[in-house]
Parts: structure tokens; C-alpha cells; sequence
């Protein structure tokens, strides 16, 4: 069906300026998604929807018996889906949906380990019409219900464990209507909470027969992520169904997807490489996917590509990282021959990673690069040409990419700058949830300034840099220190606190805090501890400082803010720069 210029619904953005929002970078950038656009399979009513492309047209052509899905328990349990199963499955899902009484647009948070109820669920909920809204399960209280909260979800999905471990926000969360509690084969025994649902009774008494896919336009909302930026809490990135487009293609031509491949991606479904390269990218070309509910070990995860025949293999670089660090012994004890393809995202991917790849894998790792907010790579190394070791590539067909200046002037090859992008691809951000300030201020001179540095060389490979901003991104997860300090001042010792990203050999990045202590606390080692622990329990392992130091005075500038590039400094033993904006002590 042909690309539609169809009405864009108004909705709550009214206030983002609409020349931003579907700006195309030339004409010819235009046409080319236009082409790309004619390829999806439209609704019958002329709509577009990500879950009807992912699942159900693969059914409509005739791929109704094909392996969808491979479930790898935590326990060796195992569980094969076809994409028949599927579409039952997230049709019964969307009848339960319905029955609730979902309204377009809604958003339904989902808090689960990587279970094949989460991708049921999360097909159900685009078929629905609803927005689906992930959290990492490895997230604290704290985390989740500052998400809720902003989003006004109406909708939570879990499991027993995990709303056991944040049942008590749910009182400060007046906009969630029902919990959907997954409680996978029985794990738990335990009664539900009073007024939860169970999500197997649901599906008993749903039915898959008369239930019909809302006509979504390329226009509706379909997915909202949360990231974090160097100031205030983590803000909602709001996705439309069109955004399709773009990660059917970028799977097919940026991660190599062919309709044959058994495709193993090891990022959660919590980050945006869970949804755009975990469900929408492998299932929109046909793939069959292995979906692995433990978390890293390097003879764990070569067990499966072994077991199961795995040909592309999308990570990153901390795990990479790791897995060399595991050595040459576990790739020796298996035999790795299915692989062909393996990518990977999230931070730099170093060179002597791509070089380990050759050697023992006899293969290169292809670094590409995107965010949150781009919904779908947009800079790549191709399967069709040699890697360039420590680059993330080149553009994505119908992206342009550039370093500017701070004049929004493209600067010399080979030098730094920011890291820029023209407006209109498909899968690009429609909003900053509420934000519509930070969304405009994003977009600059007809560039979306995606914060990154970057170089730029005379072959037309990108070279990444660092960050423009203070955003930590520890193990490929990108972390507000913001919300780091904010959970750390809840503390009764904690007078102030001050977050930076250290550098690590294996995360890229670790998260340590500065602190200043309320009177009568001393910094002793317990407390130390005990503030570790106390920000994990918040937040979460991963979020939570991995040091803490405690200091006498807080640097901060005139206005009041805390000068994190100067506790950076300090720590790294660098020239503390300009220092003229220092509040005098
Ligand atoms: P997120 O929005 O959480 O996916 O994080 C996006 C950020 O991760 C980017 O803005 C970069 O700072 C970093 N990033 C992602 N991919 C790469 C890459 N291939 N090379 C360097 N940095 C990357």
C-alpha cells in the first residue's frame, strides 16, 4: 500500500512545533523513506501498526508455522513459539486489553523479566492501541514510580517478585487503574495483593476470535522509553507506530537480518535495544528469536548460540568487554560456527574489541550507533564493507549526519564537534513527555543536536567522542546523575551529593558520588556503606554510586549548581578549568 499523507492527531502536543516534528532532511532523504514506507503491510483500514508488521503479516503470508520465538528460562526451562502462537497470543493480550477498557494512546507499563508474557503483553498493547512503556526490572521503588508517576500510566503489568519489591509506591500513584500480575508456570506462591489481576485468568477468559487490531496511524503512539539527561529526573521519549519503518530496515541492512536467521540480542527490553532490536527489528523481518532470561556469563551465552544455532548476534560492548576478559578458553570449548553477523551498540566499542572479534570469533564486530530518542540505528558498519576499527560507521540510507560547530556550522574533517542530525527519519522522538521546552531546545538550525561529540573523517566514517553533557553511561545505560544525587539527599547524613561517571576498563563508566554531610553524621566507613546500600535499594545496582566519597564543600557556581565536571576533575587528577564561576566558600 502506498505511503498516506494522512491527518496527524492533534493530541497533547499542540505545543511542539510541527516544522520540527516532520521536517525532512531533503527531498530526496524524503522520497527515500517514502519507498520504504510502500513496503510495510497496511492495515486494511489504511492504519499502521508495529505489532500487526512484527507478527501478524508474517501469518497473513503464509509464515504461520514458523519459530518465532525460543524462551530460555532461567531454570533451563524451554518454550517454542510460532508466529501463529504469537498472534493468538497478542490478540488475546489486546482482547484484554480492550475488555479493561484501554483507550488509544494509554500507556501500559510493563516490569518484567525477559518472559514471553512480556512480549505477548507488549504486542497486545500495540494491537490495543495503548503506548507500551518498559521498565528495566533490575529498577528499584524509586525509579518506578517517578516513571508512573510522569506518564500517568493507567496500566502496570509485573510479576509477583517484582511487585512485591515496589507494592508500596502504588499508594502515591493514584492514575494506575488495574495490575496485571504474570505469575510465570506457578513460580510463586504467594496469594495476590488485593485487587491485582491474574494475568492467565485473563487469557482464559479472553478470546483471540473477534478481537481486531486498532487502525492505528503511523501517527499514533506506540512506545515511550525513559532516559536520562544531566539535569531533572529521566524524561519520557515518546515513539510513533511509523518508527517501523525504519527498524524493519535498519534490522535487514545494519544488523544483516534474513528471514532464516536465529537472532540472539542480549539487551533488555527495559532500554530501547530490548524493543527496537528485541522485538520490533527481528520479528518485522521474520526472524526466529532466542530470548534468554538469564543475565551474562560467557560459557551461558555461548551455550545458546551453540544450542541453538545462533547467526546474529547483537550486544555490547561491556559484555564484549567481559566475554574477553573470560578469555580464549570458553570460545574454544564451544564450537561458535552458526554465527555470520555480530553488532553491537550502546557505548564506543573499542578497537582492540573488533581485532578480538577476528581472532576468536573470525569475525569482526560491526559498532553502530543511535539513542533513545532515534528509535532505530542511524550510523552503522555494514555486513557489506570492512569494519573500520574504533568508528561507528557510516549513516543509515535516507539519514544525514553531521559535526558542527557552535555556530550549527559543519566543522573541518577530523575535528570534534557535536554530533548533529537532520530532522524527519521515521523512528525519530515525536516528544519529550510533557517536555515540550527540552523537546524544542533539542532541535537547532534545522539539526536535532543529539548531544554527543563526534568526529567526522574523509571517508564518511563518524568517529564517537564523548558526551556533551554530564549523563553517565555505565555498561551501555545512560544515567542521570541527577536522580542518583536526589535519591542519595533522601538520606538523613547526606547534606549534598554531587554525581559523576569515573572512568572503568570494564563498564566505561562507573557512578560515583560526592558527599556532604548533615551535622553530627561523621564519615566514617559504615556510613559509606550504608549509603551504597540505601541508593540501591532506591534505584538499583546498576544506577546506585559505586563509590562514595565524602568532602567538606560542595563545589557549586554562583547560581547554586553543583559543578560535576569540576568533582570530575578533581577525581581524575585533570586541570580543574574554568573555575570562575565557583561559589566562594
Ligand atoms: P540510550 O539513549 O540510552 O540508548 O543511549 C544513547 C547514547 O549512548 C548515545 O547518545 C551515546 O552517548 C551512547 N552510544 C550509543 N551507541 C554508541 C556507539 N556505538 N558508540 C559510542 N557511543 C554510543
Amino acid at each position: 500500500m502506498e505511503y498516506q499523507e494522512i491527518a496527524k492527531p492533534s493530541g497533547p502536543y499542540k505545543n511542539v512545533d510541527p516544522n520540527l516534528v516532520d521536517y525532512a532532511a531533503s527531498r530526496a532523504d524524503f522520497d527515500w523513506w517514502r519507498d520504504a514506507f510502500a513496503k510495510m503491510d497496511w492495515l486494511p483500514g489504511g492504519g499502521l501498526n508495529n505489532a500487526y508488521e512484527a507478527v501478524d503479516r508474517h501469518v497473513d503470508h503464509g509464515h504461520g508455522d514458523k519459530l518465532a520465538m525460543i524462551w530460555v528460562g532461567k531454570n533451563g526451562e524451554e518454550e517454542r513459539y510460532t508466529y501463529s502462537d504469537f498472534k493468538e497470543r497478542s490478540d488475546r493480550f489486546g482482547a484484554v486489553m480492550k475488555g479493561l477498557g484501554i483507550e488509544r494512546g494509554d500507556r501500559v507499563f510493563i516490569f518484567m523479566d525477559r518472559l514471553p508474557e512480556l512480549y505477548f503483553a507488549a504486542m497486545g498493547i500495540l494491537k490495543a492501541g495503548g503506548v507500551i512503556a518498559p521498565l528495566f526490572s533490575a529498577f528499584g521503588p524509586e525509579p518506578v514510580k517517578d516513571r508512573i508517576e510522569d506518564a500517568e500510566g493507567r496500566f502496570v503489568i509485573t510479576s509477583p517478585e517484582l511487585k512485591a519489591k515496589i507494592s508500596g509506591i502504588f499508594k502515591d500513584l493514584p492514575s494506575v487503574e488495574k495490575i496485571i500480575i504474570v505469575n510465570k508456570n506457578g513460580r510463586s506462591t504467594e496469594p495476590l495483593d488485593d485487587g491485582d489481576l491474574d494475568y492467565d485468568e485473563l487469557m482464559a477468559n479472553a478470546s483471540s476470535d473477534d478481537f481486531t487490531i486498532e487502525n492505528t496511524s503511523q501517527y499514533d503512539f506506540s512506545i515511550m522509553h525513559y532516559t536520562s539527561g544531566s539535569t531533572g529526573k529521566p524524561k519520557g521519549v515518546l515513539h510513533r507506530h511509523q518508527a517501523v519503518v525504519q527498524q524493519w530496515l535498519t534490522g535487514h541492512w545494519a544488523l544483516d537480518l534474513k528471514f532464516d536467521d536465529i537472532y540472539f540480542c542480549t539487551a533488555d527490553p527495559g532500554w530501547v535495544t530490548g524493543t527496537s532490536y528485541g522485538m520490533m527489528a527481528p520479528w518485522t523481518n521474520g526472524v526466529t528469536q532466542i530470548i534468554y532470561e538469564g543475565g551474562f556469563g560467557a560459557n551461558a551465552w555461548y551455550d545458546v548460540i551453540d544450542k541453538y544455532k545462533v547467526t546474529v548476534w547483537y550486544t555490547a560492548p561491556t559484555a564484549i568487554r567481559l566475554l574477553m576478559r573470560a578469555g580464549s578458553k570458553p570460545v574454544e570449548e564451544h564450537s561458535l560456527e552458526t554465527l555470520r553477523f555480530i553488532g553491537s551498540v550502546g557505548e564506543p566499542l573499542n578497537p582492540e574489541a573488533v581485532v578480538w572479534g577476528n581472532e576468536h570469533y573470525k569475525m569482526p564486530i560491526h559498532d553502530n550507533w543511535w539513542q533513545t530518542e532515534t528509535g532505530a540505528i542511524m550510523c552503522a558498519n555494514y555486513a557489506s564493507m570492512p569494519v573500520r576499527p574504533g568508528s561507528m560507521g557510516r549513516p543509515f540510507p535516507g539519514i544525514t549526519m553531521a559535526v558542527i560547530d557552535d555556530n550549527y556550522e559543519p566543522v573541518a574533517l577530523g575535528e570534534a564537534g557535536a554530533l548533529a542530525v537532520r530532522p524527519g527519519w521515521p523512528s525519530m522522538m515525536y516528544a519529550y513527555w510533557k517536555k515540550d521546552e527540552m523537546y524544542n531546545s533539542r532541535f537547532k538550525k534545522g539539526w536535532y543536536i543529539t548531544g554527543d561529540q563526534a568526529s567526522l573523517d574523509e571517508d564518511g566514517f563518524f568517529w564517537f567522542q564523548g558526551r556533551a553533557d554530564d549523563v553517565i553511561n555505565t555498561a551501555g545505560h545512560l544515567v542521570g546523575p541527577f536522580e542518583v544525587e536526589s535519591a542519595l539527599i533522601e538520606h538523613p547524613a547526606v547534606a549534598e551529593a554531587g554525581v559523576i561517571g569515573k572512568p572503568d576498563p570494564i563498564a566505561m563508566e562507573v557512578v560515583k558520588a560526592f558527599v556532604t554531610l548533615t551535622p553530627d553524621h561523621e564519615p566514617t566507613p559504615q556510613l559509606q556503606r550504608e549509603l551504597i546500600r540505601f541508593s540501591r535499594d532506591k534505584l538499583s545496582a546498576g544506577v546506585a554510586p559505586r563509590e562514595i566519597d565524602f568532602i567538606d564543600v560542595m563545589p557549586k557556581t554562583r547560581s547554586g549548581k553543583i559543578m560535576r565536571r569540576l568533582l570530575k576533575a578533581r577525581e581524575l587528577g585533570l586541570p580543574e578549568g574554568d573555575t570562575s564561576t565557583l561559589e566562594d566558600d
